[in-house]
């Protein structure tokens, strides 16, 4: 499942942050960390397996050395196979955006605009991009649940299937195989009208596109639902802006109850 756009860059926010930052994904991150270690700072094995260990106590007293030494291993195996996955930015056209909104549903509109993304994504990483007799596809062969986790649509299989099986009816999809999908309205000439160059909470990116209010966290620049005037943070960024906040009133209180 599509991540992370830009590794290098978000290896160093890990470092800036000090903590993983994906939720599940521990693997995933240590490897994109063992990359720049590898590649930006020049260390070799034993040193980069050194220098995760130490991020990840970092991030936990509660880290077990001895049970995580798989991960540490294949962290750096994998890195050392294949050096980072950069992504500047993904662009959609206008006649993408038009194609979309003629589901004129937003749960549709937005599983289509995911699938767009992921399709666009794999062109880059993979270069996946295919022709048969009638057309041009980029492909997408993540599972559904995934799929409509990124699309933030919830709903049972039966509602799933029902958007699939719409997107397959009006030409958007073609379905291959069970978790192999075809997107079929790939814009490869037009001008980009919304770029992006995000993958924290992406499908916003839509909503913002028709109209809902999205603005970017002032902290951590992750695009956020805007509820009212007051929204500036993300909620993980709220509630650690809260956190520091209570922790110095305490120390303000404590200094006053010692003196
Ligand atoms: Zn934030």
């Amino acid at each position: 499942m599509i991540k992370v756009l830009n590794e290098e860059k978000h290896a160093q926010y890990m470092l800036e942050k000090k903590k993983f930052l994906l939720k599940r994904s521990m693997s995933y991150e240590l490897r994109i960390l063992a990359k720049h270690y590898i590649y930006n700072e020049g260390l070799n094995r034993p040193k980069t397996r050194e220098k995760l260990i130490e991020f990840c106590k970092e991030d936990s007293d509660k880290f077990d050395e001895i049970q995580c030494r798989n991960i540490i291993n294949n962290a750096v195996e994998g890195a050392k196979k294949y050096g980072f996955v950069n992504i500047e930015g993904i662009n959609i056209t206008q006649k993408e955006l038009d194609k979309i909104k003629t589901l004129n549903n937003i749960r549709h509109e937005r599983v289509a605009f995911i699938m767009l993304i992921i399709s666009k994504f794999n062109n880059y990483v993979y270069n996946f991009k295919h022709q048969d007799k009638e057309s041009e596809y980029y492909l997408v062969f993540d599972k559904l649940s995934d799929i409509f986790k990124l699309a933030k649509v919830s709903g049972k299989q039966e509602d799933r299937i029902k958007i699939m099986k719409r997107l397959i009816d009006e030409g958007f999809i073609y379905m291959s195989t069970a978790c192999n999908y075809k997107v079929l309205f790939i814009d490869e000439e037009g001008e980009g009208i919304i770029e992006l160059d995000d993958i924290r909470e992406f499908v916003l990116l839509y909503e913002k596109y028709v109209g809902c209010k999205v603005i970017k966290c002032k902290e951590c620049g992750q695009l956020v639902r805007q509820k009212n005037n007051r929204t500036k943070y993300c909620d993980e960024c709220k509630k650690e802006i809260k956190n520091k906040q209570n922790l110095k009133s305490w120390h303000k209180n404590k200094d006053k109850y010692e003196n």
